[in-house]
């Protein structure tokens, strides 16, 4: 099987490889991936498959799908890219392509390259067997702004799916075996009535005092939330500059993150109270409006081993001297914190040796253990959402130089390199090998599937509302 779907990538990888050379060169911002989008579904239709655009309500979402019946895999794809972040390919120095313009500064174009590589290689290997089943690839718009699979997740494009896989370009190989944080980003706004403050205070209601008391409120409310939560908050508004008027309006902004959805919802909650409280207090209005909301990533155990069993199988990214050789350029302009932090990581997994020789040619090329362990990463992602409804897993593979961090000149400019396209190929293997297994064996997708019951009891509370629309 691993022979086949090798030959498979490597037939198509001429597609692959303009996948992510002209994304990257798009370099599209969240919701606008248009020629992204179209670049898609042309080479997707031309290889076979039936694409659905304009899914979710959002004109650069797309579903493909090829074959019939059960099982269906799901791969998931990602094509925005960062504002300011346009940086020339393969260069060491900061040179941005254009200056103050977007670019690939989180490797989504490899990311939809390799996702779009895998489909294709389970659809030749489906046909050349026979295989029954369904390959979906889904184009999943504006990670990094608007949560594109949070929406698609509400309107029930992921419910028939037996299993989803996905990756993220990085700095190393292995499986995602930690969860992330579920979060809401809602706006609060106060409507007071303004008045002259000394000649008429008693006529003024005081947007920003509400705000104030809500601050003091949820500053009060810290002490009886689990300690793992985080709120915080930005004011967007405080209703002029003129301390002789009294504030008629005023907007504030807060994200509530925790590791768990529904301990989210709960706070969440609990703060409209208090804005409502402060309204009462301060004889104003207030009103809130939602501006996105993600669930915690939950791997799923029995898929995580079956895709690591795959990246083993498959095997590393195969980097040569010319890779070694970047890398160790790249290495060079990081910051000093990055660099730590690879050292750290290699003090804490090899030999003082092993690490040294490493760090000479600093590319990941081994895969890390297989383990799921409870933490969750500090930030969040859309995958959260999926994984709430199809057993979902997911990898990273190497496309930089150890210690490169997302959102930066240097992750911009690997992203269109023979590093990264190593990591692509790597990365496609994996997850096509991972999804012909599933096909192959539907018991594990069973398996699979009891595990995401038995976590969630086969509910799954979207943190967006139903008439939330996505902000074109
Ligand atoms: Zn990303």
């Amino acid at each position: 099987m691993k022979d086949a779907i090798y030959k498979n990538i490597e037939s198509k990888f001429q597609l692959t490889e303009e996948i992510n050379r002209r994304i990257w060169d798009y370099a599209e911002l969240g919701l606008q991936e248009h020629k992204s989008v179209e670049l898609f579904s042309k080479l997707l239709e031309q290889e076979g498959f039936k694409v659905k655009k304009n899914i979710a309500g959002m004109p650069t979402a797309f579903e493909a799908s090829f074959g019939n019946g059960k099982p269906i895999v799901g791969i998931m794809a990602e094509y925005d890219a960062l504002p300011n972040l346009s940086q020339e390919a393969g260069s060491t120095t900061h040179i941005p392509v254009v200056e103050n313009s977007s670019g690939h500064g989180c490797g989504h174009n490899s990311l939809g390259a390799a996702s779009f590589g895998a489909a294709l290689a389970v659809k030749d290997y489906m046909v050349d067997n026979n295989l029954n089943g369904t390959i979906k690839l889904f184009g999943c718009p504006s990670e990094e702004k608007d949560n594109g699979k949070t929406f698609m997740a509400r309107d029930g494009y992921f419910d028939d799916l037996d299993a989803a896989f996905t990756w993220h370009p990085g700095d190393k190989n292995g499986t995602w075996g930690l969860s992330s944080l579920a979060n809401v980003s809602v706006v609060f706004h106060f409507k007071g009535k303004t008045a002259h403050a000394a000649a008429a205070p008693h006529l003024g209601r005081s947007a920003l005092d509400s705000a104030e008391i809500m601050s003091i409120g949820v500053n009060y409310l810290r002490e009886h939330v689990i300690p793992e939560a985080r709120i915080h908050y930005a004011y967007l508004d405080v209703g002029g500059n003129a301390p002789n008027v009294v504030q008629g309006t005023t907007s504030v902004h807060y994200y509530i993150r925790a590791p768990k959805v529904y301990q989210v919802l709960e706070i969440y909650e609990r703060i409209k109270d208090i804005a409502k409280g402060a309204a009462l207090i301060c004889g104003t209005e207030s009103s809130y409006e939602l501006y996105t909301g993600l669930s915690d990533y939950m791997p799923n155990k029995v898929l995580t081993k079956v895709l690591h069993e795959s990246m083993v199988e498959f095997g590393p990214p195969e980097f040569d001297e010319n890779d070694f050789k970047l890398a160790r350029e790249f290495f060079n302009t990081l910051s000093k914190g990055e660099q730590d932090n690879a050292k750290k990581y290699l003090v804490d997994n090899y030999s003082k040796e092993r690490g040294e020789s490493i760090l000479e040619k600093p590319l990941h090329t081994e895969i890390a253990p297989f383990e799921i362990l409870p933490i969750a990463v500090p930030g969040s992602t859309d995958v959260g959402d999926l994984s709430y409804v199809a057993p979902t897993a997911q990898l990273t593979m190497s496309t930089t130089a150890l210690g490169t961090s997302p959102h930066t000149w240097q992750m911009t400019a690997q992203g269109n390199t023979s590093i990264a396209l190593k990591g692509i190929k790597a990365a496609a293997g994996a997850m096509a090998l991972a999804s012909i297994k599933i096909m192959e064996n539907p018991e594990i997708a069973k398996e699979a599937k009891e595990e995401l019951i038995a976590k969630t009891g086969g509910k799954y509370t979207c943190p967006i509302p139903k008439d939330l629309k996505p902000k074109i």
